[in-house]
């Protein structure tokens, strides 16, 4: 039977992330993964570029990106391997990399240049690597250590480290084994549930607007709390995009109020785009959304004032304050908006302009973990030390999207990836 110091189970972002700096700092470790293509969900991910980290992060308030039933337990790991020990890692392998906006970086030629980095690292920590391997079963030996069947046969380590990830995409290798283990072990669980994910609606509520299908514009997008009448969310002074504005603890239990600006996409089932992504990981069942659909127009200004001057078409004046697409399928909901728009009573154009933006809608569901990029919940972070990751099963360390630990859209959930799999790896 083999020995080894660690083994780490998955070999992913955190998974090989962890091995890579475990080896390096002296120990043996065995990282194994069932399927037969290592960290398949960076290849896919940031459309295939790898949004690797976000420099807007701040560790001192881990809360305003993540989403948990503790959010500050991130913290500790978070301000010990910050987005700047990773860029500069990014360099010494010289990665050519980009910033898009808001502080999301990206490779310049491909996910695959991350992988690399990461295999080389693993490499250059002598770390062995086996797949495709499942694993069996984890039981603790007599020493204290673990045994662990795997389909190449059983090996002994000291230490596991569980790095399975989330369920999102089960088509290249997502399961819930993460999580069994925490359960035979007796760890909490947090209920997972597929975060930044497409959200879907009613066939026939939808009707309307499913002609609109590829059709993308800046939005405001918000759900939960109640709408205040004296926040300036209509015209004029928006939030800087993606702010959240939190009547409760953002990510906590409370009911809270999140507010994002960004892209909204027309689907054939729904809406997606990194606006209705963002909102998705707050949304819950039986909860509407609220989208403003021309946020940076005073839509009633307008509107009275092309009364004034214009003969055309209410749809063909609102054309020029939201896409021609949308304007045409807005105006043909209601016969009062289907005229010249100097012949619009007062009242129908102020609730055009109300409908425009304060469009409310109730989402059926999502399009679930088929579509969605992470995974909520997982294993509770009260069983985890946030210095180490190590469980409350003394030898048994979880990293990476299987904690209940998830991040905006933006580069987050990968520097969670690298920043819990180097809190433990120097832990371990
Ligand atoms: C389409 C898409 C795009 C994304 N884009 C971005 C982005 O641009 N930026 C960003 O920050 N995040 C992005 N994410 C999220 C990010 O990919 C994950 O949060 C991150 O990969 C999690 O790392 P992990 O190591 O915990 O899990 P993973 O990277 O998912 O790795 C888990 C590994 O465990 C293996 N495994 C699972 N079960 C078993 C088992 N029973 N036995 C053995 N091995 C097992 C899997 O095969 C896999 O290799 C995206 C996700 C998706 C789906």
């Amino acid at each position: 039977m083999q020995n080894f110091d660690v083994v780490v189970i998955g070999a992913g972002a955190a998974g090989l992330f962890c091995a890579g700096i475990a080896g390096q700092r002296g120990l043996k470790v065995l990282v194994l993964d069932h399927s037969e293509k290592v960290a398949e969900k960076i290849r896919i991910s940031g459309g295939g570029r790898a949004n690797f980290t976000n420099r807007e992060i701040d560790p001192r308030a881990p809360h305003k990106h993540f989403l948990g039933d503790n959010p500050n337990f991130c913290r500790s790991a978070l301000s010990r391997y910050t987005p700047q020990d990773f860029i500069a890692l990014v360099g010494k392998h010289g990665i050519p990399f980009h910033e898009k906006h808001k502080g999301q970086l990206f490779c310049d030629r491909s996910a695959d240049d991350l992988i690399q980095m990461l295999l080389a690292e693993c490499a250059a920590g002598g770390v062995e690597r086996w797949q495709p391997c499942g694993v069996k079963t984890v039981r603790v030996a007599g020493d204290g250590g673990y045994e662990i069947d795997t389909e190449r046969g059983t090996v002994r380590s000291k230490r596991v480290v569980v790095a399975t990830g989330g369920l999102s995409i089960p088509k290249i290798g997502a399961t819930d084994f993460g999580y069994r283990l925490a359960k035979q072990f007796g760890l909490r669980l947090i209920e997972p549930r597929p975060g930044l994910v497409p959200l879907t609606f009613d066939g026939e509520a939808w009707a309307p607007y499913a002609d609109l299908s590829g059709l993308a514009l800046p939005v405001q997008i918000e759900v939960g709390g109640v709408s205040d009448p004296l926040a300036p969310l209509l015209c004029g002074s928006l939030p800087p995009k993606g702010v959240s504005i939190a009547s409760g603890r953002p990510g906590g239990k409370k009911k809270e109020r999140m507010v994002f600006s960004e892209d909204l996409l027309f689907t054939h089932r729904g809406l997606s785009g990194p606006a209705v992504l963002q909102i998705s990981s707050y949304w819950r069942e039986g909860m509407p959304i609220r989208v403003n659909l021309a946020p940076e127009s005073n839509l009633p200004d307008a509107l009275a004032h092309a009364k004034a001057r214009s003969r055309k078409l209410i749809a063909n004046e609102l054309a020029s304050l939201v896409p021609s697409r949308l304007a045409d399928a807005w105006a043909a909901q209601d016969a009062d908006w289907q005229r010249p728009i100097s012949e619009a009573s007062d009242k129908a154009l102020a609730r055009l302009a109300e409908r425009l933006s304060h469009w409310e809608l109730n989402p059926t569901g999502s399009e679930g973990y088929r579509k969605a990029e992470v995974t909520l919940g997982g294993v509770d972070t009260r069983d985890l030390s946030s210095q180490t990751m190590e469980s409350k099963q003394p030898g048994l360390y979880f990293i990476g999207e299987v904690v209940d630990v998830t991040g905006w859209l933006g580069g987050y959930n990968f520097q969670w990836a690298w920043a819990s799999a180097h809190a433990c790896a120097t832990g371990l």
